[in-house]
C-alpha cells in the first residue's frame, strides 16, 4: 500500500500503492504514516521522495469510503499524516506524474518541494463532491499561492496543468524526464538545508489588500455561480480563515465546515451523482445482454446526414473522438456555411470531408441522421441508407421524440437501427441518450456506448417511448407551468423559484432559448393545435385533459423566443440573450384570464416547485414503472448531465427520496384533487407500492419495479 525503498545511500522513496489511481484507503494512509516514521527515525535517511506507484502520484480520498463513517475513521486521518510529513526534520519532495488531486495535491502540499511531470495535472475538486479540501489543502495552497489564485482553484475545483502550476509556484520544477528520478537528485541536494520556510503551515498568507472587501466580493460571487450550493460558500470561508487566522486555528475552522458539509444531504447527493455516471456505463438489456459480455465492434467512420445546429455538433463530436467524418447536407448554402462552422470549431479539418451526396455514407460504420424532426423526411432517407450504406454499419437517428421502430422498419437492418439522442450543443453537453428499439440488438447498444464513452458523454441506454427518457418527463414539467401562468403566476416568478432551486435557467427562460415553435410545430402535428381543430372546440381541453394554449398563442402573435427578440421575456434584439420583463405579457396573461373566466391567485415559490417537480418525478415513476429506463439512477444521470438538474440536489428520483416517497405522493394526491383534469398529477401506482412498502432507499426499488416487463 506504501512501498518503501532506500535509494543512492540516503533517499527514502516512499510509493503509493493502490491501482488505478493510488487513492488514499485507509490501508494506504496506514503504510504511508509507517513510512514516514521509519523514514524519520532512520539516521541513514537524509532526504524523502514520495511517488505515486506506476503513473499517477494520487487521485485523493478513496470516495467509496466517504459515506461509510466507520471505514473513514480506521486508519490514520490525513490530518495527522499530513502533519508528520510536514514536520519531517529531513526534506521531503512530491515526485508529481500523471496527476495529483484532492487529497494527492494536499499531501504534496505538506511535502517541502514539488516536483512535477510536464504532463501532469493537479486540482482540488472536492467542491464537485459538495465538500472542501479538509485535510489543510484550504489552508495550506493560499499560504503558497497568495489568496486570489487559490481560492478560484478550490472554489471552482478545476484541474491545472503542469505549466500553470509551474506559473502559479505550486510546483518548484517541470521534467520531461523521470520524474522520481528528478525528484531523488534533487532531494540528495536538498539534504541538510533549512526546512523552516519550506513548511507551509509556518508561512502567514501572502498579504492582501482590502480583505474584507475582497472576501466580501468572493461570497456574492461564489453565491451567484453556486445555484444554492453550500461548498463553494464554505470554500470562501475556509480561504478567510487561511487569510486571517493562524494556522492552526484556520485547522480547526477546516474541520468545522468540513463537518458540516461532510454531513449535509448535498455532499450525499454529489457523491451519489459521481457515482451515477460511473453506473451508466454498466447497461443491461433485457434479452440478457451487458456492458460485460457484449464485445462491439470498433467504429472508427462515420456519416452524419443533415448539418444544422445538431448535425454540426454530432460532426465535432465525432471528429475529436478520433473518428473520419463524412457529412452530408443538400442544401448547398448551409454545406458552405457549416463546413465553416465545423472547421471554427475544429479549429481546422479534423479528418472531416463534406459531400452532398448520400452516396458518401457508403463506406461508414456508422451513420447519424439529424435532418429536420419530420417522420416522413426522415423514413426516405432510412430507406436510402439501408441499401446506400455497407452491411454491418449502424444506422442511427438523432431525433427527439419520433419512433425508432418504424424508422427501423423501413430498413433491412432493424438490429442495426438506434437512437442516438444528443443535446444542444452536441459538442458540448455530456449526455447521450441511446435508444434501442425493440428489434435493436445488443452489438448495435454495446458500439454505440462504447462509442459515447470515446466521446467523452455520460451515455444512458434507453427504450423506445415518445420523448425517450428526458423529454418525456420534461413535457408534465412544462404543462404545469404553463397552468401556473393560467393560474396567476408570472414567468419570473416561475423561473426565479426553479433558478433558486439551482436549475440554470428557468423553465421559461429554457422555452425561449430552444425556441417556442418547436413544441408549436410538435402540437401541430399531434393535432392539438392549428387547421385540424374546430373553432367549436374548448380552448382549454383536449382529449378529455386540461390543455393550455398559451404557448400557441405566443407563436401565433410571433414571439418564438429569442430569436425573433420577443417570447415570455423581451430582449433587446433578435438573437439577444438578457431577458427582460415585458408588460406586454402581462396585459396578455390578464386580458387571457379574463377571457377564460380565470381568477388569478396568489402562488407561493413553494407550489411552483412542487407542482412543476413533482411531474416530472412522478412521470419518472412512470418510466421506471414502463422499463424505459433501467434505473432511477440511469434517469437520475439524464437529468443531471442533459437537463440541468443541479448535482447538489442529485436528480429527480434521487430527490424525491430525500424529500420523502410519501410526502411526493402527498403532495400529487393533494394537486391532482385540486386538478383532476390533469393527469400527470395522478400519482403513478409504483410510488404507491414504494411508499407502501415502506419507502426503500434508492437502490433497493428496482427490487419493487420488478415483475413489470422491462423494455431494456
Ligand atoms: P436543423 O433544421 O437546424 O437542421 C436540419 C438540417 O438537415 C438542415 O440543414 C437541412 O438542410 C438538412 N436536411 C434536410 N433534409 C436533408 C437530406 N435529405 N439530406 C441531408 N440533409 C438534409 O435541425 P436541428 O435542430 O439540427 O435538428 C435535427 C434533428 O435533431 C431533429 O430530428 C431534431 O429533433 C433533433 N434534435 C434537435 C435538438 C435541438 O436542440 N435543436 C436537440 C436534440 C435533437
Amino acid at each position: 500500500m506504501a512501498q518503501y525503498r532506500i535509494v543512492s545511500g540516503s533517499v527514502a522513496v516512499i510509493s503509493i500503492q493502490n491501482p488505478p489511481v493510488n487513492a488514499l484507503s485507509a490501508a494506504v494512509r496506514e503504510g504511508l504514516l509507517l513510512s514516514v516514521r521509519a523514514a524519520a527515525s532512520d539516521p541513514l535517511v537524509r532526504s524523502v521522495v514520495i511517488s505515486g506507484h506506476n503513473g499517477p502520484f494520487c487521485g485523493g480520498a478513496d470516495i467509496k469510503e466517504f459515506g461509510n463513517v466507520s471505514h473513514l475513521e480506521s486508519g490514520p486521518h490525513l490530518v495527522e499524516i499530513f502533519e508528520s510529513v510536514e514536520a519531517l526534520a529531513k526534506p521531503v519532495v512530491a515526485a508529481i506524474e500523471g496527476f495529483a488531486l484532492g487529497g494527492g495535491l494536499e499531501l504534496a502540499l505538506a511535502c517541502h518541494y514539488r516536483f512535477g511531470h510536464s504532463e501532469a495535472r493537479v486540482g482540488l475538486p472536492e467542491v464537485s463532491l459538495g465538500l472542501l479540501p479538509g485535510a489543510g489543502g484550504s489552508q495550506r495552497l493560499p499560504r503558497l499561492l497568495g489568496v486570489r489564485a487559490a481560492l478560484d482553484m478550490i472554489v471552482t475545483g478545476r484541474h491545472v496543468a503542469a505549466g500553470e502550476a509551474l506559473k502559479l509556484g505550486l510546483l518548484d520544477r517541470l521534467t520531461d524526464g523521470n520524474t522520481v528520478d528528478a525528484a531523488v537528485r534533487f532531494a540528495q541536494s536538498a539534504e541538510g538545508k533549512p526546512l523552516d520556510d519550506r513548511r507551509l503551515g509556518n508561512r502567514p498568507c501572502p498579504p492582501l489588500e482590502n480583505i474584507d472587501a475582497f472576501f466580501e466580493e468572493a461570497l456574492i460571487h461564489a453565491r451567484g455561480r453556486a445555484r444554492g450550493a453550500a461548498a463553494p460558500l464554505a470554500c470562501v470561508q475556509a480561504v478567510r480563515g487561511a487569510a486571517t487566522l493562524p494556522f492552526l486555528k484556520g485547522m480547526e475552522l477546516e474541520k468545522r465546515l468540513m463537518e458540516t458539509l461532510m454531513t449535509s444531504g448535498q455532499a450525499q447527493a454529489s457523491r451519489y451523482c459521481f457515482f451515477t455516471e460511473r453506473g451508466a456505463a454498466r447497461w443491461t438489456t433485457p434479452t440478457g445482454a451487458r456492458w460485460d459480455t457484449c464485445r462491439a465492434r470498433p467504429i472508427s467512420t462515420a456519416a452524419v446526414i443533415g448539418l444544422g445546429t445538431m448535425g454540426r455538433g454530432i460532426t465535432v463530436a465525432l471528429a475529436r473522438a478520433g473518428l473520419s467524418v463524412v457529412a452530408v447536407e443538400t442544401q448547398e448554402h448551409q454545406l458552405d456555411e457549416a463546413q465553416r462552422a465545423v472547421s471554427r470549431m475544429l479549429k481546422g479539418g479534423g479528418g472531416v470531408s463534406y459531400s452532398a451526396d448520400l452516396q458518401a455514407a457508403a463506406g461508414a460504420d456508422l451513420v447519424v441522421e439529424a435532418v429536420f424532426e419530420d417522420m416522413a423526411v426522415k423514413e426516405e432517407i432510412f430507406k436510402q441508407l439501408s441499401s446506400v450504406c455497407k452491411p454491418g454499419a449502424l444506422l442511427a437517428t438523432n431525433t427527439s421524440s419520433l419512433d425508432i421502430d418504424r424508422l427501423a422498419s423501413c430498413t433491412l437492418r432493424p438490429e442495426q437501427v438506434l437512437g442516438l439522442h444528443f443535446f444542444a450543443p452536441a459538442h458540448v453537453m455530456r449526455l447521450l441518450e441511446v435508444v434501442s428499439g425493440p428489434r435493436t440488438s445488443p452489438q448495435t447498444v454495446a458500439a454505440a456506448m462504447q462509442l459515447g464513452r470515446r466521446m467523452g458523454k455520460v451515455s444512458v441506454a434507453v427504450g423506445n417511448c415518445p420523448g425517450f427518457v428526458g423529454n418525456r418527463m420534461l413535457k408534465p414539467y412544462l404543462e404545469q407551468a404553463y397552468f401556473l401562468l393560467e393560474e396567476g403566476a408570472s414567468p419570473e416568478l416561475v423561473d426565479a423559484a426553479l433558478e433558486e432551486f439551482g436549475f440554470p435557467m428557468g423553465v421559461f427562460k429554457m422555452s425561449d432559448l430552444s425556441g417556442l415553435d418547436i413544441g408549436w410545430r410538435v402540437r401541430k402535428e399531434e393535432g392539438l393545435t392549428g387547421p385540424g381543430v374546430t373553432a367549436d372546440q374548448p380552448m382549454r381541453t383536449r382529449r378529455g385533459r386540461r390543455y393550455s394554449p398559451l404557448g400557441d398563442l405566443m407563436c401565433e402573435e410571433g414571439r418564438y423566443g429569442q430569436k425573433t427578440g420577443r417570447g415570455w421575456y423581451l430582449y433587446d434584439r433578435p438573437g439577444a440573450r438578457v431577458a427582460r420583463s415585458d408588460p406586454w405579457l402581462r396585459s396578455f396573461l390578464e386580458e387571457y384570464r379574463e377571457r377564460h373566466g380565470l381568477l388569478a391567485r396568489r402562488i407561493d415559490q413553494q407550489e411552483v416547485l412542487e407542482r412543476c417537480l413533482y411531474a416530472l418525478i412522478n412521470e419518472g415513476f412512470r418510466v421506471l414503472e414502463d422499463g424505459v429506463a433501467a434505473s432511477p439512477q440511469n434517469i437520475d444521470a439524464i437529468y443531471v448531465f442533459g437537463y440541468g438538474w443541479p448535482k447538489h440536489r442529485g436528480g429527480p428520483m434521487f430527490y424525491a427520496a430525500q424529500v420523502g416517497l410519501a410526502r411526493v405522493l402527498e403532495g400529487l394526491e393533494k394537486y391532482h384533487k385540486a386538478h383532476p383534469d390533469s393527469p400527470h398529477l395522478q400519482p403513478c401506482s409504483l410510488l404507491r407500492r414504494l411508499v407502501a412498502s415502506g419507502s426503500p432507499p434508492i437502490h433497493k426499488w428496482s427490487e419493487v419495479v420488478k415483475g413489470h416487463r422491462s423494455q431494456l
